[in-house]
């Protein structure tokens, strides 16, 4: 990290991302003090050489210049971390990996002949398949790309790209919502609806926490999925005044007009510039993105690789070569016409309306830790729905939830996954999608996915 020598700054939260910003702002030059609340985690940063702080005590922050955080840290609301509240009466900026990314990049990066170039993808869904995507398709075509933030690595862990090359990177609300530096080459707004609502105040909260991408004299080229409200907003706003140029929206329905356009429709991709179409492709048969959803993601995914540079021919060759990410619509297994499918990653709503629309017969197993916002979103899926198998501690109040879908409460992924595939018919699709959080049960939606795959294997292996 750079512009960092010779300065006292504070760390809080020791997890990976956090260890490495220590690492990172050390090599810089800076004298780093660290906090975590947990003992085992502050006694590893002190083994390795840092300086442990009590930052809540009178004083911690007379001499910091800077308080670094982790995304996993609440920082302004319901009430920020008290090591935070801290930091703001005695007012310290606060930041976090991304922004020191960011506040560096621009002075390293000058020294190449041809600088790389940074994208950064953000919005409710797709964030992590669409980066995949992204890094994927570069990848094949040949240029030296790395995938960081949210999804891989922390973005002071990769190794820097070389002349010409790409950092994509993965950015949550949690991230974008405090970063005081966000200047990406190319930015990605995939979609918008409701999640970490409890975290950012509501929707205009999470919005702004979005949005930050997008401040002032940002992005060259802003790649907006305009199937929202807000999107089209947005979409117009970076427009004004800078011309065609600046704008690609994409969108899972005919755009029309004079602009540049990606929109994916009845299972085609197609680019329009100018009233003009330059370029279609059929995803119908491309196994790692399926279902509307994942198209959306490979407009996107087309319209930041086009912004690179990049020939139609080359992006598609890398669409069909694309695996897919586990957790998200993961076909699993297939034995007597059912169809399994683990979405784990459908921790919100939206993500598992998606998912329940992909499929016409649907055994699904859905639950969780319920977020704010209610579960009325998903009625245009329901009619896709045998039944319902719900899971975790609430799983009544998630039944209730589901007005004019049979239900039945199961609590456990053992209990959901024996009875659902019991009644499972040749057609059918049993489907992980919680459309909730997995914390009442699991440490996170991989643990979740995970469970559910080994209970289906389970179940398979004993009719095997
Ligand atoms: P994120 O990183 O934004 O959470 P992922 O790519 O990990 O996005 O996908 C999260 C969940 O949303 C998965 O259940 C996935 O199937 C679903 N999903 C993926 N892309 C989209 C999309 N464009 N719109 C809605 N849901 C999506």
């Amino acid at each position: 990290v750079q512009g960092v020598d010779g300065t006292v700054v504070a760390v809080l939260g020791l997890g990976r991302s956090g260890l490495a910003a220590a690492r990172a702002l050390r090599e810089g030059g800076a004298k780093v003090v660290v906090w975590d609340d947990t003992p085992a985690a502050r006694d590893r940063a002190e083994a390795e050489g840092f300086e442990v702080r009590a930052l809540t005590r009178d004083g911690s922050f007379d001499d910091v210049a800077c308080l670094v955080t982790s995304p996993g840290i609440p920082h302004l609301y319901p009430a920020p971390n008290p090591v935070i509240a801290h930091a703001l009466q005695a007012g310290v900026p606060v930041d976090n990996d991304i922004g020191l990314f960011f506040r560096s990049v621009g002075a390293e990066y000058d020294s190449f002949d041809t600088p790389p170039k940074v994208v950064a993808v953000t919005g409710s869904n797709g964030k992590s398949t669409t980066s995949a995507l992204i890094h994927h398709v570069l990848t094949q075509a040949g240029r030296q790309c790395q995938l960081a933030g949210n999804i891989g690595r922390g973005v002071l862990d990769i190794d820097p790209p070389g002349d010409g090359g790409v950092v994509v990177l993965e950015l949550s609300s949690y991230q974008t919502e405090l970063s005081r530096a966000l200047t990406p080459d190319v930015a990605v707004f995939t979609n918008l609806s409701p999640d970490h609502l409890d975290r950012h105040a509501g929707m205009g909260g999470y919005f702004a926490a979005k949005r930050r991408l997008f401040a002032e004299g940002g992005p060259d080229r802003c790649v907006i999925g305009v199937d929202e409200v807000e999107g089209r907003f947005l979409a117009n706003q970076l427009s004004e005044g800078r011309g065609d140029d600046r704008v690609i929206r994409i969108a899972t329905a005919k755009l029309t007009g004079p602009g540049w356009y990606v929109f994916a429709r009845k299972g085609f991709l197609a680019e329009w510039r100018k009233g003009r179409q330059v370029a279609s492709v059929d995803l119908r048969e491309i196994p790692g993105l399926p279902g509307a959803h994942n198209h959306q993601n490979a407009c996107a995914a087309w319209a930041a690789c086009r912004s690179l540079g990049l020939g139609p021919r080359e992006i598609e060759a890398g669409l069909r070569s694309f695996a897919g990410l586990p957790h998200r619509s993961q076909r699993i297994a297939e034995a007597g016409g059912v169809v399994y499918v683990n979405d784990s990653k459908a921790t919100n709503v939206d993500s598992a309306l998606k998912a329940l629309l992909a499929f016409d017969r649907i055994r699904w197993v859905c639950g969780g830790l319920m977020k704010d916002g209610g579960l009325d979103g998903l009625a245009p899926g329901l009619s896709h729905v045998a039944k319902a198998y719900v899971i975790g501690r609430e799983a009544e109040t998630f039944a209730l939830g589901l007005p004019g879908a049979e239900a039945e409460i199961c609590t456990t992924m053992a209990e959901a996954v024996r009875r659902a595939m019991a009644d499972a018919q040749p057609g059918e699709v049993v489907l992980l999608a919680p459309a909730a959080a997995s914390f009442d049960q699991y440490d996170n939606f991989e643990k979740r996915g995970e469970d559910f795959i080994a209970c289906v294997q389970a179940v398979l292996g004993q009719v095997g």
